[in-house]
Order: structure tokens, then sequence, then C-alpha cells
């Protein structure tokens, strides 16, 4: 069984957020018979869109580590979860956003910070260049948090010191309990493992993409980030060529 865990911002979603340009190369992947695993900074609300764009059925795993949604029914077996809803099992292992917001509110002042929690939707908008009905989804965050302006450099250590964890992804920093997609990854793949034997790849671009990278045989960067088991790669497209 084959299993790709695929970045969303500047990996398989370009500049202009749209799913449109992914439709051929996740029906490509599809035909392969690849799992595909959305492995994002993005929130739950925000995958669900590409989710249902992309005719996506797999388990998930949002702001940047926090959490893995596996829809339920979806493994034929029994696992541990922190909590469940109506359509999911939900294995939780960040930190919840509302302890994070604090500890931002808390030193935004110092150094001059703005995220999703101080910032109205419009200045979302202006910030990430989300169109208005995705920065809602956006807005609707329930591990991590995304800081999109600073004034003064060192909140990073003051965030650390708080227990908190902070990594560049392609366009901001972001702030998340202590956890990383290389963590969910490894998760996921254990479930699957259960079910077969599985190879595994990853696809990226940015910083906070190389744990994921670190937890699967094959892995792949687009473009110049350097990792000593990734190829290099000027678009996800390529990596069909390489799968053919
Ligand atoms: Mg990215």
């Amino acid at each position: 069984m084959k299993v790709i865990f695929l970045d969303l911002d500047k990996t398989l979603i370009g500049e202009d957020y749209s799913p449109e340009p992914a439709k051929p190369i996740i029906e490509k992947l599809k035909k392969l018979e690849f799992k595909i695993i959305f492995n994002s900074s993005k929130t739950r609300a925000e995958q669900e869109y590409y989710r249902e764009a992309l005719n996506i059925k797999e388990p998930f795993i949002v702001e940047n580590g926090s959490a893995v949604y596996i829809p339920k029914d979806y493994f034929p077996f029994n696992f541990k979860f922190t909590r469940e809803d109506a359509d999911y099992y939900i294995i939780e292992l960040g930190e919840r956003y509302p302890v994070i917001k604090e500890t931002l509110d808390k030193i935004s002042e110092d150094f001059g910070l703005k995220y999703y929690g101080n910032s109205s939707i419009e200045e979302v908008m202006k910030f990430t260049n989300l169109p208005r009905k995705l920065a809602r989804l956006a807005m609707i965050r329930e591990y991590s948090e995304t800081i999109f302006k600073w004034e003064k450099e060192g909140f990073e250590r003051a965030l650390e010191r708080n227990g908190l964890k902070v990594v560049k992804g392609s366009r901001f920093y972001n702030v998340t309990g202590k956890t990383d997609k290389g963590k969910a990854t490894k998760i996921v793949l254990s479930l699957y493992s259960k079910i077969g034997e599985v190879e595994s790849y990853a696809v990226g671009d940015g910083l906070n993409d190389v744990p994921m990278l670190d937890a699967v045989d094959f892995a792949f960067i687009v473009g110049d980030l350097k990792h000593p088991n990734a190829k290099n790669i000027r678009s996800i497209k390529e990596i069909l060529e390489v799968m053919e």
C-alpha cells in the first residue's frame, strides 16, 4: 500500500489558493492507488474545503501536526483517540487553541505581534491574500496560531519559555504545542501498517515539513530547501514523472 503525505501551502496549493490546479495531480495519485493524506498547517475547516473540492476521503493532519482527523468507519479496527465528534475520531497531539492564544496575548504588545486571534477578517485577508470565504475558515482555529507580523525579534524564545513551539512555515511563523508534522505522520503510518505493508511518501516545501520528510521512505521538496534524504523538484507535478 502506498501512502503519500502532502503539505498544502506552496506544495499542492499555489499562491491563489485555488484547488483547481491540484485536480489532475490528485486524480493521477488516485489512479496510482495512493492513500492521500493532507498534512498542513491549515485548519480542519480549510482542509475540509480542499477535501471536498478534490474528493479525498482519507484521514488528515491539521495545524502542523496538532491533531489527526480520522473519518469514522475508515479503519476496520479499533484504535485509541482523544475525542470524537459526529464525523471523526480525533487524535490530539498539540495544545488547544485557548492556551496558545492566551500565551500570545500576554506578549503581543511587547513584540508587536499580529496573528489570527488579534486580527479582523479584513486584516487576515490582507496578510494572507486569502479570499474572504477561506479567510473565515482559517480563523476557525483549534490548536495553533500563525504570526503574520512582528515588530521586535525574540518572540520565539518568549513563546518557547511558555512551553510552546515556533516553526517557520512557507509563509509565516506557526505556533503550536509540542508536536510536529512528523509525529502525526508516524501515527497515521502505524494505523495503515495494521492493514498491510506500507510504502510512504511525502512532499513539502518549508522547514515545518522537515519532520514529515524524516518520517517517510521517499521524500520530495518543492523548491530549494535542502534535506539529506529528499529529492528537490520544481513543482509537485514532477513527482508524477518520478512515479511512472
Ligand atoms: Mg508549505
